[in-house]
């Protein structure tokens, strides 16, 4: 059983109260780590240590700054092999994915934000010859950033990395479901040599540790990606103490095919953008709408595409590998359960899959298809998280606006069409922040 310890004041610790809890690993459903149950006094000893590190981090040059994180990634990249395999072992994911996405992107993310830092200019507005005012960027203190488990480092080092290269120090409170990767940052920080208590990582549950961050008066900003209800769980602790906020919640995407669109690269990419990631990436395409004079040769080919889709090992050549937990699973089946008492008819998957050997008892589920559901049914308006996707059809695109509006959600939309006074037309009435034609 490998322990997970905390990272406080550049020194790998055990929680102060030496309480851990027990993490499995989605591929075989056994456990195999134990994480730290920090509290709050855990999040004193990394604030102290965060607020004493920002004196100096704060006053360093950018370039010294730069160099530093550069230090990072580089460190990142020379332990890619093991961050792969725990990222792996810890999420499902099959490690070609963590290969080519995670594990590089994350490296890639304190290069990103330490190149820019370089770069950065402000903005000055001339006052008709009276004055000039002029906005200037300057670090504000310890950063809390609150990350989810789907793309663990990823994620964690896109929050971690602006922060630090702005001149702020952090703590990090990575996913308690997927926590390998960050301690094994811990280390790279230390290969790094990274002032101490310039990134603190406090392992821990979210209702304890997420909360004592979010309520810390000596933590000004949030950064914070997750589900939605806890965004505004976090939102509302931190709104009335007047914190830098920002938030990056959940999504119930839209995939629209329009009947003039290149068919075959429309069905290879809502393929992707279903079950990409075992369907848990908050940009999955959950919704799919077809233009109703080519929808049953849409679904046929939809259809037959996701069968051929390999669930299994995720150290081998698969398409999906684990769900990420147990409790998400069973989550997932619900929601099949839900669609087929809303009418829906399960047209591919469903089911679990059990697999041979030490791998039997890992969370592993067909990619699954749904159709005949209403478009405002709880199936089509909530997030389920998971490899489910519900096929509706659609005539006109007033209709089909409608219907992709129709969610509290807003994240982001994929268009596929030849037409380009079309796709400029649906994107602007499409409300959502990102839309993407003729890709995913
Ligand atoms: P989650 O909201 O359950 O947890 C996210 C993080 O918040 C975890 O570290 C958790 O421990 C912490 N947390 C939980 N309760 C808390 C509380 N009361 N106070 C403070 N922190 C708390 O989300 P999840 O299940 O880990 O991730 C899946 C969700 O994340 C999905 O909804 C997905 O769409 C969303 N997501 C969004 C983006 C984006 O960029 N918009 C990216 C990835 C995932």
């Amino acid at each position: 059983m490998i322990k997970i310890k905390n990272f406080i004041n550049g020194k790998i610790v055990s929680p102060i109260s030496g309480n851990y809890f027990e993490n499995s690993s989605p591929v075989t459903g056994h456990n195999y780590s134990k994480v730290p149950d920090s509290d709050k006094s855990d999040v004193e000893y990394a604030v102290s240590s965060a607020k004493k590190a920002f004196l100096l981090w704060s006053k360093l040059s950018k370039k010294e700054r730069y160099n530093y994180m550069m230090r990072l990634a580089d460190e990142i990249e020379n332990h890619s092999k093991e961050l792969i395999e725990a990222e792996s072992k810890d999420n499902g994911k099959p490690e070609w994915l963590a290969k080519s996405v995670d594990i590089p992107r994350s490296s890639e993310n304190f290069r990103f934000f330490a190149t820019a830092s370089l770069h950065f200019s402000s903005e000055i507005h001339e006052m008709d010859g009276q004055a000039i005012n002029y906005t200037l960027r300057q670090p504000i203190g310890v950063v809390g950033c609150i990350s989810p488990w789907n793309l663990p480092l990823y994620l964690l080092t896109w929050k971690i990395a602006p922060a630090l290269a702005a001149g702020n120090t952090v703590i990090a409170k990575p996913s308690e479901i997927t926590p390998m990767t960050a301690f094994l940052l811990s280390k790279i920080c230390k290969k790094a040599r990274l002032p101490k208590g310039v990134l603190n990582i406090v392992h821990g549950y979210g209702h304890k540790v997420g909360e004592i961050i979010s309520y810390h008066q000596d933590i000004p900003v949030i950064s914070f990606t997750g589900g939605t209800s806890t965004g505004s769980k976090i939102a509302s602790i931190a709104s009335p103490m007047f914190k830098k906020l920002s938030l990056e919640l959940g999504g119930k995407n839209p995939n629209i095919i329009f009947e003039d669109a290149d068919f075959k690269s429309a069905v290879n990419m809502s393929i992707k953008a279903a079950f990409s990631n075992q369907g848990q990436i908050c940009l999955c395409g959950s919704r799919l709408f077809v233009q109703d004079s080519i929808y049953n040769k849409f679904k046929e080919s939809f259809v037959k595409k996701t069968k051929l889709l390999k669930v299994g090992d995720p150290k081998k050549k698969v398409d999906l590998g684990a769900i990420v937990s147990k409790e998400h699973m069973e989550k997932i089946f619900n929601y099949i359960q839900l669609a087929k008492s809303e009418g829906g008819k399960i047209i591919c998957g469903g089911k679990r899959i059990i697999l041979n050997g030490k791998l039997k008892s890992g969370y592993y589920l067909e990619p699954t298809i749904i159709e005949g559901l209403n478009y405002n049914c709880k199936t089509n308006q909530e997030e389920i998280f998971g490899p489910v996707v519900s096929i509706m059809s659609f005539s006109s695109e007033s209709e089909v606006i409608n219907m992709a509006n129709s969610t509290d959600y807003g994240l982001s939309t994929s268009i596929f069409t030849q037409n380009v006074s079309r796709a400029h037309r649906v994107s602007a009435g499409i409300e959502s922040g990102i839309v993407w034609v003729n890709t995913y």
